[in-house]
């Protein structure tokens, strides 16, 4: 789906670039040519376009940074490796991106986020959003939980966790647990679970769970003890939680749209399968 905003005329771009050469060296030509460009307004406040240079770890790091700005912040990745799933820019294409930009009228892709409030039995509550997914394990011991879906009961859930997974992230770590790959335009939650005990005395459905748009995930662990809830690259760890609550986030996150935009088929093509030799 692409969308048009209105701009005004100087494009206000921040670079974000992770540690390594390759990527310094990229952000450094970018910021060379741009800070000379009278299109371009360098300057990490309040930004049009991030533009992130590095994988989709360093993307999900820019998502974070600028999580408040996301009615008017529009992303792009620069992938300084191989093409990401959030990067749609080589390390050798940053011409193009120039070029690109420059003809920008403000058209943007957007995709789902999550929206994570984690509660204590206090009643204390945090939120959080996720690009790719959260996680919710116990420390040291068997996670028991309640599941709701939407507040209804759905399962007793015994193993080591729950994942919750955005579209974007269904190629994360939700493919590694056996999740469905979904494509980033459908407005759906996908469920799956983390190593679950199921006999004849614990049982859950066991297989991924994709939940809707306006339906609502809560997971009330059963046992006090130390939780640890990752949310995309970053992890927080409590005593005593009483519920975590996944939805959708009334956000999106928004990408520049590319006119050489990889389609996502191609891109999961190329990430996981490649070329096979007949
Ligand atoms: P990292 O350095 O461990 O890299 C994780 C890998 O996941 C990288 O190859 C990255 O390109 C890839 N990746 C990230 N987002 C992706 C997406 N949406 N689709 C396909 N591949 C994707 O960790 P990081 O760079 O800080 O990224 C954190 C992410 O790593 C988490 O959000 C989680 O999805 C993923 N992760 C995966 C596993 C697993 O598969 N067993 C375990 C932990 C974390």
């Amino acid at each position: 789906m692409t969308q048009t905003t209105k701009f005004s005329d100087e494009i206000k771009v921040a670079i974000i670039a992770n540690g390594k050469y390759q990527s310094r060296r990229v952000a450094a030509k970018l910021f060379d040519v741009l800070r000379d460009d009278p299109d371009f307004y360098l300057t990490k406040r309040n930004p049009d376009v991030v533009i992130s240079i590095g994988g989709d770890g360093m993307l999900l790091s820019a998502f974070h940074a600028y999580e408040r700005e996301l009615d008017h912040v529009r992303f792009v990745g620069i992938h300084t490796g191989h093409l990401g799933f959030y990067t749609d820019y080589l390390d050798d294409e940053v011409d193009k991106l120039i070029d690109n930009l420059r003809k920008d009228k403000g058209d943007r892709v957007s995709y789902p986020i999550l929206n994570v409030k984690l509660t204590l039995a206090d009643g204390r509550s945090f939120t959080s959003l996720a690009l790719n997914e959260a996680a919710l394990k116990r420390h040291e011991k068997t996670m028991a939980a309640e599941v709701f879906i939407n507040g209804v009961a759905f399962e007793s859930f015994r193993g080591d966790g729950l994942s919750v997974s955005t579209p974007t992230g269904s190629t994360a770590y939700n493919k590694s647990l056996g999740g469905a790959v979904l494509h980033p335009t459908i407005e759906a939650l996908q469920l799956t679970e983390i190593a679950s005990l199921n006999n004849r005395v614990y049982r859950t459905l066991g297989s991924p769970i994709i939940v809707p748009k306006h339906e609502k995930v809560t997971i009330y662990p059963k046992r006090v003890g130390s939780y640890t809830l990752s949310v995309d690259n970053k992890t927080y760890t409590n005593r005593n939680v009483d519920k975590v609550e996944f939805s959708i986030d009334e956000h999106k996150i928004s990408f520049v749209a590319t006119p050489s935009h990889t389609s996502f088929w191609e891109r999961v093509r190329e990430s996981f399968i490649g070329d096979v030799e007949e």
